[in-house]
Parts: C-alpha cells; sequence; structure tokens
C-alpha cells in the first residue's frame, strides 16, 4: 500500500477531526501518501479529493465537526455508484481507505472492499448505536453536552416546581437518554428500547412525588419517542403541574471534543492505518472489554445489542 484515503460519512460527531488527523500523520509517518476525500462518498463520486499534510491536519484536534465535510449519498447504494467510487480512488492510486461513520457508511465500506479496494471503518457517531462496539467517536461529547444542558433545565425547573421533559438525540438508541437519566437524576427515562407508552404511568409517578414534596420532576425522553410537546401539554393537564418540553437538537452534535473522545477517536485512527500497512481489508474497528478490538465488517454488521437491563433498572431504581 502506498496511498492511502480518508473520508467522513453519515451524521457528524465531534472527534472526527482526531480521527482524521490520526490517520493523516500516523499514515504519512509510515511513509504514506495520504488523500483526504470530502463530502463521504458523494464527494467521493465527484472526485473532491485533496492531498492532506502533516500541516493541514493542525489545530484541528479541539474542533468539532469534521474538517473534510459529511454527506449522505444515494447513488453510492447502487452498484453503478460503488463501481464508479472504486474507478475513482483508482485512479487518484488509492490502494487503501478509511471510513468514518456509523452503520450506513460500514455497508459503502465494505461494497468497496468487495470491488477490491482495502478499506477499514471507524465507528463515528453520537448515539453509540453500533452494535460491535461499546465506545463510538463523539458520544462522550454529546453525552456530557446533554447532561450539561439538562442540570440548567433542572435549575429553573425546580426553582418553578415544574415539570421538565427534555428531549436528547437518539432516533433508534436510547444510550444518550439513559446515561443522562443517571447523570442527571431523572425521575423518568423514556428510550425506544423500553418505553410501553404507559402515559398514565408517568402521571400517577408525577402526583405521588409532588405528595412527598418533591419540587421538580425531570423526564429525560429519547428523540425515538417523540412527541414531548404533546406529552408535556397532556402531562400538565392531568397533574396540574406547569410542564414544560425542551428540545436539545443539534447543539449535542457539535462543540470541542472531551478528552475521551479525542484520545480513543487518535488511537482508532492510528489503528487504522496499522491494519491497512498489515495488508487488511474489511474491517472495522471497535472497543470492546477495555480493548481496541478489529472485526470483519460482515461479522460486524451481523452482531446485535441492546442497553444493559442492569444499567436501565438502575436508573430506575435511582429515580425512587
Ligand atoms: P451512518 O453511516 O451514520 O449510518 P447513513 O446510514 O446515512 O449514515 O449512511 C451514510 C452513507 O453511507 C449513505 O448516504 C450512503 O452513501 C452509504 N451507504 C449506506 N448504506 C449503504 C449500502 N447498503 N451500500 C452502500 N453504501 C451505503
Amino acid at each position: 500500500i502506498k496511498t492511502i484515503g480518508v473520508l467522513t460519512s453519515g451524521g457528524d460527531a465531534p472527534g472526527m477531526n482526531a480521527a482524521i488527523r490520526a490517520v493523516v500523520r500516523v499514515g504519512i509517518s509510515a511513509g504514506l501518501k495520504v488523500k483526504g476525500i470530502r463530502r463521504g462518498y458523494a464527494g467521493l463520486l465527484e472526485e473532491d479529493i485533496i492531498d492532506m499534510t502533516a500541516e493541514s491536519v493542525s489545530d484541528i484536534i479541539q474542533r468539532g465537526g469534521t474538517i473534510i465535510y459529511t454527506a449522505r449519498c444515494n447513488e453510492f447504494k447502487t452498484p453503478e455508484g460503488q463501481q464508479k467510487g472504486a474507478d475513482i480512488l483508482r485512479k487518484h492510486n488509492i490502494d487503501g481507505l478509511v471510513v468514518i461513520g456509523g452503520d450506513g457508511s460500514f455497508q459503502g465500506a465494505k461494497k468497496l472492499a468487495g470491488l477490491g479496494i482495502n478499506t477499514v471503518a471507524l465507528p463515528g457517531t453520537i448515539d453509540l448505536d453500533i452494535t460491535c462496539t461499546d465506545y463510538t467517536i463523539g458520544f462522550d461529547t454529546a453525552v456530557n453536552t446533554a447532561m450539561e444542558a439538562i442540570d440548567k433545565v433542572r435549575d429553573t425547573s425546580t426553582s418553578h416546581e415544574r415539570c421538565s421533559i427534555i428531549e436528547v438525540m437518539g432516533r433508534n438508541a436510547g444510550y444518550i437518554a439513559l446515561w443522562c437519566g443517571i447523570a442527571n437524576g431523572a425521575e423518568e427515562v423514556l428510550i425506544t428500547e423500553r418505553y410501553d407508552h404507559n402515559e398514565q404511568a408517568i402521571i400517577d409517578n408525577i402526583l405521588q412525588k409532588k405528595k412527598v414534596g418533591k419540587r421538580h420532576h425531570i423526564i429525560v425522553n429519547a428523540e425515538g419517542i417523540g412527541d414531548s410537546f404533546g406529552m408535556a401539554k397532556r402531562i400538565e393537564a392531568a397533574t396540574g403541574v406547569e410542564t414544560r418540553a425542551t428540545v436539545i437538537g443539534h447543539i449535542q452534535r457539535g462543540g470541542s471534543p472531551t478528552c475521551k473522545d479525542r484520545v480513543y477517536a487518535s488511537i482508532m485512527g492510528a489503528k487504522a492505518v496499522d491494519l491497512l500497512t498489515e495488508g487488511k481489508s474489511n474491517r472495522v474497528i471497535g472497543y470492546r472489554g477495555g480493548e481496541f478490538v478489529d472485526y470483519d465488517i460482515d461479522e460486524a454488521l451481523s452482531m446485535t445489542k441492546d442497553v444493559d437491563q442492569y444499567v436501565y433498572e438502575t436508573a430506575r431504581r435511582l429515580s425512587r
């Protein structure tokens, strides 16, 4: 392998820049040329490819987002698009590719591997919803951002003796909500993996907590639960407790990455280059059991994971 490329794809996540920087610097010190493919697979198909130097990744480790931009690309889901992508990579002499993104992006990396491009994927998503790993680039920053925001809402909620519903990101995965539920001492955590849509139980709980003198009531909703504003209206009508909904939104996607996200993303980026120089392909890097590991992409995509029941039960027990 002489030349490698790096791209970010799907949703952006804080720490992606640290991973890009590691790929570029470790690649260059291994004697490789490194190219940046901008705007994910969309940019690949448009040949939006730039040379990366050690200096080109200066001063980015502390920045959120991704300096090479990210995108979604439907054309790349077609065999023709994938063949075109592989041809463009060959034209630019790129024989190894690091893809930073989520499950969808891994599918693309797998297709390129099948077309003879050596690929290694890194888990980049704030949602933690990648089955082969206990850590994803961006989760730690996002969950800390959400936690700090909820602390602020809690202050005002307590002062006014209100019920607050706070919606955090996570359409299909409730990890941010669950962690905040514990970290912020929420009375309820509603996640798609467990919520049974029993709103009456929530209402009864608020009335009961009010009786014992609790001055606030925090409900953390994962985005996938939806309708936080409607829920606030219904709860207020049923309990007589003033109830407000706050959707934290994209604030959770940005910001300076935490130390953990910078360090883990850097190690994963370095490991991706090491795997490519060893001649490996169709691999995804994960963090499991306290170690950085790698799996075959097909094996990784066939794994399943669920929120830890003990963690979920603990969140519930702590809210009593
Ligand atoms: P994420 O990578 O965060 O899961 P997406 O699911 O949107 O985000 O996937 C990002 C991009 O990866 C898509 O826009 C598409 O270009 C590519 N991709 C997704 N699924 C496939 C697939 N089955 N085959 C090839 N490429 C895919």
